[in-house]
């Protein structure tokens, strides 16, 4: 029999923090911009600069922590991780060794229907490089230092994953949980959430751990995955082909869906850490943690629990809805204004998340108010408009957040609730058309769907179906 191997990996995610101004200077931290316009003589590091800590680091760094359930360390410092490479001017970065902001934390992730809890050795805070830009057709390197200096959380993971799918939950878990606090947009697309897969394969039943490998350069879920599996199937045919496992650095290219070798793993004392010598140690103290906890927001599994109590929607719909902070509080924010929780969460449900996936966008981006998609279920619910006028409106507001009261009343989409209107359109619809309606008396149910379409076409949209359908057969039988 083949053997069997396990797959052990532990990951390091860096995640970029949503303050205004960089963490040791006032420079921008906006993504974009021109190069090296964000920039001044501290993030550039010129001789002589000194760097002032960002305060709202700090805070976001314990609030993160915090949601993730561990020790913060009162008494933190920073350290020089010493290194040269050109997106990194001061030849070292400013980062922390021996006394991180947070350690010994865990989240819980579902994977199928297990649950599990992958520990959270430490997190420190740090600042971001610049970025390289490499012109192939110049065949030169250009260095933009927008980025140098943005703050970072870097997040350690002990090695609890024994599979993409579980490695994927935990991603999902950390950019949920980070997403809530507002501390980062975490998009792995534009970097501000980043992550190293530490992976080794070991036989199914061995507690040794075997030689891991370190990939980086992956900006997709999809790229995790791939690079996980295919990393795993390279090391298992070194070990099946009696060859070892290098520790090392490696790079994943997705298009070529195969890692390379990119330089053999430092360890810490190759940076020739040591305390940083221009900052001061941060205190924190009882009472600044109990004003970062009074803050914080209600996270996903306090939001479920309510919900079961207090809405009575669907448990799959109520775990898609807190997925994110921002469309679990349109939903409870219009179910309040309208008191019909189950229709604002079909609304949702539905239209907001087709059009979200047909746009491409996250739930973050949503710009229609509560306010408005608690009208538009009012005016559903109340039979003045039809469904596939409410979808339409639906639509406008999704992209222009528009008034849908205002809306259908300046375009006339009101459902026509005159009877007499109704009759005298139904009327002249039997008369022209005759097949249909002897088909319809002959016994052909389908026949009636032609004369309700037409009826409906005759008043431009506006009517009931459900209204003019009734009222067909009335006039019929
Ligand atoms: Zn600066």
């Amino acid at each position: 029999m083949a053997r069997q191997y396990e797959t052990v990996i532990g990951l390091e995610v860096h995640v970029e923090l949503a303050t205004e101004t960089k963490i040791f200077c006032g420079c921008s931290t906006r993504f974009g911009g021109a190069p090296n316009t964000h920039t001044c003589p501290v993030c550039t590091g010129m001789p002589g600069a000194l760097p002032v800590l960002n305060k709202q680091v700090v805070e976001y760094a314990v609030a993160i922590g915090l949601a993730a359930n561990c020790e913060i360390t009162r008494m933190c410092k920073f350290d020089r991780k010493n290194y040269f490479y050109p997106d990194n001017p001061q030849n070292y970065q400013i980062s922390q060794l021996y006394l991180p902001i947070a350690r010994d934390g865990y989240v819980e992730i579902e994977c199928g229907d297990t649950k599990k809890k992958i520990r959270i050795h430490e997190m420190h805070m740090e600042e971001d490089a610049g970025k390289l830009v490499h012109d192939e057709w110049d065949d030169t390197s250009i260095v933009d230092f927008n980025r140098s200096g943005v703050p970072l959380v870097e997040i350690v993971s002990e090695p609890d994953m024994r599979s993409a799918d579980e490695v994927l939950a935990y991603l999902e878990k950390l950019r949920m949980i980070i997403r809530y606090l507002g501390a980062s947009d975490c998009k792995l697309q534009e970097g501000s959430m980043r992550a190293d897969v530490n992976l080794s394969v070991r036989e199914m039943g061995s507690r040794e751990v075997g030689t891991r490998t370190e990939m980086k350069n992956l900006n997709s879920f999809k790229a995790i995955s791939r690079a996980i599996e295919g990393e795993r199937q390279r090391q298992i045919e070194l070990i099946e082909g009696g060859k070892a496992v290098r520790q090392e650095t490696r790079r994943w290219d997705d298009n070529k869906e195969y890692s390379y070798a990119m330089r053999s793993k430092e360890d810490a004392r190759d940076y020739r850490y040591f305390p940083e010598p221009d900052l001061v140690p941060i205190v924190i103290d009882d009472a600044w943690i109990e004003k970062i906890k009074e803050r914080q927001p209600e996270f996903q599994d306090a939001k479920l629990i309510r919900y079961r109590r207090e809405y009575g929607i669907p448990e799959y719909d109520a775990q898609i809805i807190t997925s994110s902070r921002h469309m679990a509080e349109l939903f409870e924010k219009a179910s309040d204004v309208c008191k019909k929780p189950k229709k604002v969460s079909n609304w949702l449900m539905v239209e907001t998340l087709r059009l979200l996936k047909e746009h491409g966008m996250e739930p973050e981006e949503l710009r229609f108010s509560p306010e408005n998609l608690a009208k538009l279920v009012e005016l559903s619910e109340a039979g003045s408009i039809n469904s596939s006028v409410a979808k339409e409106v639906f639509e406008k507001m999704f992209s222009e957040d528009i008034d849908p009261e205002r809306y259908v009343e300046e375009h006339g989409l009101k459902t026509v609730n005159d009877e007499g209107e109704l009759n005298e359109v139904i009327k002249k619809v039997i008369d022209s058309n005759t097949q249909a309606v002897s088909d319809y008396q002959g016994g052909k149910e389908k026949a009636l769907g032609v004369l309700v379409g037409q009826t409906m076409k005759a008043m431009k949209g506006k009517a009931d179906p459900r209204r003019v359908n009734q009222r067909l057969k009335e006039l019929l039988s």
